[in-house]
């Protein structure tokens, strides 16, 4: 059984580098040791709370007083290929996902290629990119629901960065159909290539959580924050980044505390201006008030 970690910082498990420290971390390496886990906690009377690669995450300054658990790659990190489709354990990092469709020339998720985290963030976030979304290739999901029970070949209904999965508490793997015909993987790597370069020459590279907001219909959150003269305004250590609007940098010592400013800054001001609300894209963890997770 992996250790048990106390106190362990937050902002070393987000892409953002903010947040506290969690009363408990650990990494489960199986199915059995992640529900032994989970009956730790429940015992001891402790919420708990699964995170990925922590890059869609803002943290509390002041922590999350439960169990963070994170999936370990190791045996929970397989992808199997059977009769046009792919089952893919959710602890597999999106770029390893990446990097095995291009070896067997799959050419479907070229989308996914530079969306950090893993493929469990993925299907929860509904993450997607240039028109596709990872819903979009969902067969069925296998889960652990809050009831402590395995269900298999659940199917989850999809909307715009959102996965309604009732009774969720782990996901624990996809089954992906790949319905495009073969690519040769040389064609592949070129396009993965020149979607990483269109990253590169769209967002900045310092330390965020991708997206703060959705893109409201018919909108893109990150023109309207340009339209309303905030891009490079600092408050504290964070910045809305001067290349994306959308995009909210910690430049060293950001806290979430200047994170959440920025945040109601920027909703106030596109509410004024435009009269939009806009929805978070980003998920918070042990911020009172708005624990979304
Ligand atoms: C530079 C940058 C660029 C980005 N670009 C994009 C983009 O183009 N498109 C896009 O959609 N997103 C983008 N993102 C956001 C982010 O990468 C995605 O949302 C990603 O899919 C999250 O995966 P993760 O493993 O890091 O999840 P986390 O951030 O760790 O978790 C996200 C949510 O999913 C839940 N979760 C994670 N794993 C599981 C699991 N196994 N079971 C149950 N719940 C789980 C967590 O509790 C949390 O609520 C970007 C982020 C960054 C930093």
């Amino acid at each position: 059984m992996g250790k048990i970690l106390e106190y362990y910082p937050i902002s070393r498990l987000t892409t953002l580098r903010i947040g506290g420290c969690t009363r408990f971390f650990a990494e489960a390496e199986s199915v059995e040791e992640l529900k032994s886990l989970i009956r730790q906690a429940t015992r001891s009377g402790i919420p708990h709370c699964i995170i990925g690669r922590g890059s869609n995450l803002l943290a509390s300054d002041e922590g999350y007083s439960g169990m963070l658990l994170r999936l370990k790659s190791g045996q929970l990190g397989r992808i199997v290929k059977f009769d046009g489709r792919l089952s893919v354990e959710a602890s597999v990092p999106t770029g390893h996902f990446c990097a095995f469709c291009a070896r067997n020339g799959i050419g479907d998720f070229e989308f996914l290629c530079g969306i950090p985290g893993t493929i469990g963030g993925a299907v929860v976030m509904n993450a997607g990119a240039h028109g596709k979304s990872v819903g979009d290739f969902v067969e069925s999901v296998r889960f652990l629901h809050k009831n402590g029970i395995t269900i298999s070949n659940a199917q989850p209904q999809f909307s715009y960065r959102h996965c309604q999965l009732g009774g969720l508490d782990v996901l624990l793997s996809v089954i992906l159909h790949t319905d495009g015909p073969p690519v040769p993987d040389e064609e592949i790597r070129r396009r993965q290539l020149e979607l990483r370069r269109w990253r590169n020459d769209h967002q900045p590279i310092g330390a965020s959580a991708g997206s703060i907001f959705k893109n409201p219909i018919g909108h893109s959150a990150g023109k309207l924050i340009d339209d309303v003269g905030l891009k490079g305004y600092t408050i504290g250590g964070a910045q809305i980044s001067e290349m994306h609007g959308n995009f909210i940098i910690n430049q060293g010592n950001a806290t979430c505390k200047d994170v959440l400013a920025l945040i109601e800054l920027i909703r106030g001001t596109i509410r004024q201006k435009f009269a939009i609300e806009l929805q978070l894209e980003v998920h918070y963890l042990g911020i009172s008030g708005f624990e979304n997770i």
